[in-house]
């Protein structure tokens, strides 16, 4: 037996794909889509989320606050540009998040499951839209 929540946020960021051919090795932009699922065996037995996995409002502020710090940043994979070119972006005031791995869906998926599990969420699965159509799937 397993109860499970869901919520979602989305955010605004650039990427581009290193050794990639195709049209993705070029900068560009995604609405990402980050829906976030919670499994707990057992429901919470005192207090005021007596009966819940969780109080929504606390798994939406912590879901939220994950995009917020992502959104209308150019998410880089760390080693993937000149020194020079990260300096001349800071300089310009462009926002980097510099993540260490390839700046994929499915690494994005992993990146916040682990980053929300850290936190103390329940988290099962994270489903990481980089177009309406296209999503990936992390679930350890
Ligand atoms: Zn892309």
């Amino acid at each position: 037996m397993t109860y499970g929540l869901k919520t979602e946020a989305a955010f605004d960021s650039a990427h581009f794909l290193t050794d990639y051919y195709g049209k993705c090795e070029n900068l560009h932009g995604h609405r990402w889509r980050m829906v976030v699922y919670l499994d707990q065996p057992h429901l919470q037995d005192e207090g005021t989320m007596r009966g819940m996995v969780l109080d929504f409002g606390v798994f939406k502020e912590k879901v939220r606050a994950l995009a917020k710090e992502l959104d209308h940043t150019f998410l880089v994979e760390e080693g993937s540009l000149a020194p020079a070119t990260i300096v001349a972006l800071e300089s310009e005031g462009f926002t980097l998040t510099v993540l260490p791995f390839r700046t994929t869906a499915e690494n994005l998926a992993r990146y916040a499951y682990e980053r929300l599990q850290a936190i103390g969420l329940p988290v099962c699965q994270v489903d990481m839209y980089e177009t309406p159509n296209n999503c990936a799937i992390y679930r350890p």
